[in-house]
């Protein structure tokens, strides 16, 4: 039986994690839980799950959901180092990080050093310092496993082969609700618009990164470092079906595509019981109900952050860390009204020219990289 300590348990990829483990409890326990605030839910998942740990973000928290839970089984802890034991010492052999953002960054680093095998959903912590987690995991032996639809849909093409017969790796983007919308109209779409996303369901900053195409842009230079190819072998194509995950071509011309529902239980499953498949309860794909499977290239004006992602990549060092902070700063800012739909590619360029990039050596730099950052743009 696998032991699964799950950070971000609460969210959406943690939830389906979770319904996983409901499906195959022979093959699943749940060793630690992490969240952020929302502690109905967390406390739900203790009683449940009966973990040895839970972390919750801040001490506030931590110290309420304590209360709630009296004495019993599961200990309570909170904050940074609530969520590092939670990835490193809470005796699972695996860690699913899906907490949303830069604060996935330190628990899935934490994981790696401890040597644990890592369910990978926060990508953001590949564009931050994915050079440092990558090299680590080698190090350590330590299995990076995609959860990411796209990057499991090229990990299961790839089925083991190495980069050296790939031509390019191909990403597919739903094109998200704004696809078809005139450029001119982008400064009047609202947070409510952009959160109708037409054919995921997912927490709310990466349904916006869906509606830039900000998300495609932190998965190619998530798919940099998980496969180990140079960003100019990873495209990018529009496909409103959303049934093809991504496609890997290799040299003799040959493509191999993943399809399936979007349902996100199917990668995180792979991802848990990789290399084995088990059945589970996701509806079927019926190819013969199917209207068609349209592709068409990706309007790169209308959609700047795609460019700006791969101008932060090929710049490299901090430069990614910078695009992920200023993109996390400019999403909230759009979600409260602050600013329009079109500026957030303006802030993320803004602040790519205002840090040039320099060297990381370490998780703290990545991490003082993404507090200036914030620090600079909350001035403003
Ligand atoms: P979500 O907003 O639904 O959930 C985020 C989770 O992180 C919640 O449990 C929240 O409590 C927790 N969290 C937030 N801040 C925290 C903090 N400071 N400390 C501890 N916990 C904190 O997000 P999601 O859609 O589940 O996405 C999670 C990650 O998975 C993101 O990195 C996203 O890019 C990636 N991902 C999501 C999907 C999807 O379908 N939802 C698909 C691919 C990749
Ligand atoms: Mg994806």
């Amino acid at each position: 039986m696998k032991a699964l300590a799950i950070l971000g348990s609460t969210g959406s990829i943690g939830t389906s994690t979770l319904d996983i483990v409901e499906g195959l409890p022979e093959q699943f326990r749940v060793a630690a839980l992490a969240a952020g605030s929302n502690l109905d839910r967390l406390e739900v998942q203790v009683r449940r799950y009966r973990p040895a740990l839970v972390a919750v973000a801040r001490e506030a928290g931590g110290r309420e959901l304590a209360r709630r839970l009296g004495a019993g089984g599961t200990e309570v802890c909170w904050g940074p180092e609530g969520l590092r034991r939670a990835a490193a010492e809470s005796g699972a052999d695996m860690v699913v990080s899906a907490i949303v953002g830069a604060a996935g960054l330190a628990p899935t680093a934490a994981a790696v050093q401890a040597g644990k095998d890592v369910a990978l959903a926060n990508k953001e912590s590949l564009v931050m310092a994915g050079e440092l987690v990558t090299r680590e995991a080698r190090a350590r032996g330590v299995r990076i496993l995609p959860v990411d639809s796209e990057h499991s849909a090229i990990f299961q093409c790839l089925g083991g082969n190495g980069a050296r017969q790939v031509r390019r790796l191909v990403l597919t983007a739903s094109g998200g609700p704004f696809r078809g919308r005139p450029r001119g109209t982008f400064a009047t779409i609202t947070p409510e618009e952009a959160l109708r996303h037409p054919t995921w369901s997912m927490g709310k900053k990466i349904t916006i990164d869906s509606a830039t195409l900000m998300n495609k842009g932190l998965e190619v230079i998530e798919a940099h470092w998980l496969f180990g190819l140079p960003v100019a072998q990873v495209d990018v194509i529009i496909h409103p079906q959303s049934i093809v995950h991504s496609l890997v071509e290799f040299v003799d011309g040959s493509l191999l595509a993943q399809l399936g529902v979007p349902d996100m239980r199917v990668p995180i499953q792979y991802a848990l019981t990789h290399p084995e498949r088990c059945e589970n309860a996701v509806p079927r794909l019926a190819l013969d109900q199917m209207a068609g499977l349209t592709f068409e290239a990706v309007d790169r004006e209308k959609f700047p952050c795609l460019d700006l992602a791969y101008a932060a990549a090929s710049a490299g060092g901090s430069a990614p860390a910078v695009l992920n902070a200023a993109n996390e700063v400019a999403v909230q800012q759009f979600l409260n009204h602050r600013i329009g739909f079109d500026e957030i590619s303006t802030v993320i360029h803004k602040a790519l020219d205002a840090h040039p990039a320099r060297p990381l050596g370490s998780i703290q730099d990545v991490l003082e990289v993404d507090r200036e950052v914030r620090e600079r743009l909350e001035k403003h």
